[in-house]
């Protein structure tokens, strides 16, 4: 651990954002940054890290693909640490400006979308400074920038939430249990970030208000305390927020929401607002036609460079809370698929009148489905709504559990059925799922 570089005028930044935080009533429309949208789709493009193309990826498909941006000597690398199977934990800086902002991703193994992001940003960053830039020179003058890419390299091996050892490292603040824990809070303690970034991808399947869209993005300035106050701290934090929405409003419409702010005492983001680093979570979710999230990798792209600007210029302060506070708020889960109408064919039964609802295994890839729920499920929304009135559902054996001559649909087990005219398993077939003959 050794990020300890001099910093002059930190504690000066720091009493500066203590005083810039009273929300001012306003209800004129908020200042947009216009260094970031085009500046961000740009970077997203001509320096996107080539070897990262999908969203599973280990930690040395990562490393390796970094490689020829870290020989920059814009950028330096530290080792930090390593994970419970000893993975090498690195932070990677730009920068040498007195504000120090912390950005730290995957600390859930499945949630990537953020590091494939924060790859193109180092790229970038990693540019020959004979390549003027504005907003580069800015950032790299103002800012220093500590990223610490897959913070879970244990879980993105499995593609799993969880460390190796089981536990959800974002519940682990208070205990420090787990090895990442443990190098999260070291880093933090040696840089005391004024800015952090907690990034995350949220249930792809939540819904937003109106409309009932997928949410592409959720930000959230998590509570310091369990009373949810907007101290000073809190505060920056939200006004940071507010321009990364709007920005990305102009990327993404009516698809970003606000997460749940409910305090979290087990959880990294409301300790780190607590201990007086305005921290920002962005959550990714899902856009359409993105099951590799290679468009919410260019609005990650977009929102982080949106936030680094505004913080290194300090024009986050001429944000309006309300753009933060008026965010519609993530809303319920939807199920992939229901079925509705149609009646179920079991053997040796009278047919039964029921919808199905189904998640595929992978919500954005699709493939294999399972059974959720079975019965009125008028109320449930669902991505795809399949209407079957009057038709009939044959489930494949695989589907059924049997005891006593009695079978009945097993939930859980995975779709291989038929709608078919009638209760005959031999009549006409109207569609198949899950490739059942
Ligand atoms: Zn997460």
């Amino acid at each position: 651990m050794s990020l300890h570089r001099s910093r002059p005028a930190l504690p000066l930044v720091l009493l500066a954002l203590a005083c810039s935080g009273t929300p001012r009533a306003t209800s004129r429309p908020a200042p947009v940054a216009d260094c970031c949208l085009e500046l961000g789709r740009r970077i997203a493009s001509d320096n996107r890290v080539a070897a990262i193309t999908v969203r599973r990826f280990t930690h040395t498909d990562y490393w390796a693909a970094m490689e020829p941006a870290l020989k920059s000597s814009s950028l330096r690398v530290t080792s930090v640490g390593a994970s419970t199977q000893g993975r090498a934990l690195r932070a990677i800086t730009f920068g040498n400006g007195p504000t120090t902002v912390f950005l730290w991703s995957q600390m859930h193994g499945d949630e990537s979308t953020a590091t494939m992001a924060l790859a193109d940003l180092v790229a970038w960053m990693g540019l020959s400074p004979n390549q003027r830039d504005a907003v580069r020179d800015r950032i790299a003058s103002r800012l220093t920038v500590v990223m610490l890419p897959m913070l879970n390299p244990d879980g993105a091996e499995l593609f799993q939430r969880e460390n190796a050892v089981g536990v959800d490292i974002n519940r682990d603040v208070r205990r420090l249990s787990t090895a990442e824990a443990r190098v999260l809070k070291s880093v933090r303690d040696s840089i005391r970030p004024a800015f952090g970034f907690n990034l995350h991808d949220q249930n792809a399947r939540t819904l937003g208000r109106p409309g009932n869209q997928r949410v592409g993005i959720a930000l959230l300035a998590p509570a310091a305390e369990a009373t949810n106050a907007f101290g000073p701290t809190r505060e920056a934090a939200r006004l940071v927020a507010a321009r990364v929405r709007s920005v990305l409003e102009r990327e993404i419409p009516g698809r970003i929401a606000r997460y749940d702010d409910a305090f979290n005492v087990r959880a990294f983001g409301d300790a780190f607002q607590s201990w007086g680093t305005s921290l920002v979570l962005i959550e990714s979710g899902a856009l359409p036609d993105d099951p590799e999230k290679q468009h919410l990798r260019r609005v990650n792209v977009i929102g982080i460079l949106s936030a680094l600007d505004a913080i290194a210029t300090g024009d986050f302060r001429n944000e309006d809370p309300n753009v933060y506070m008026s965010l519609p708020v993530n809303d319920r889960s939807a199920v992939d698929v229901v079925v509705t109408g149609a009646s179920l064919v079991l053997p040796g039964q009278a047919p039964v009148r029921v919808d199905i609802s189904f998640n595929y295994d992978d919500a954005l890839r699709k493939g294999r489905a399972r059974v959720r729920e079975i019965g009125d499920l008028d109320d449930v929304v669902a991505l795809d709504t399949i209407v079957a009135t009057g038709l009939f559902i044959h489930p494949a054996a695989a589907m059924l559990t049997t005891q006593r001559d009695a079978s009945w649909l097993r939930l859980g087990s995975p779709v291989q059925m038929t709608l078919r005219k009638s209760a005959d398993p031999s009549s006409e077939l109207v569609r198949e799922f899950g490739g059942n003959r």
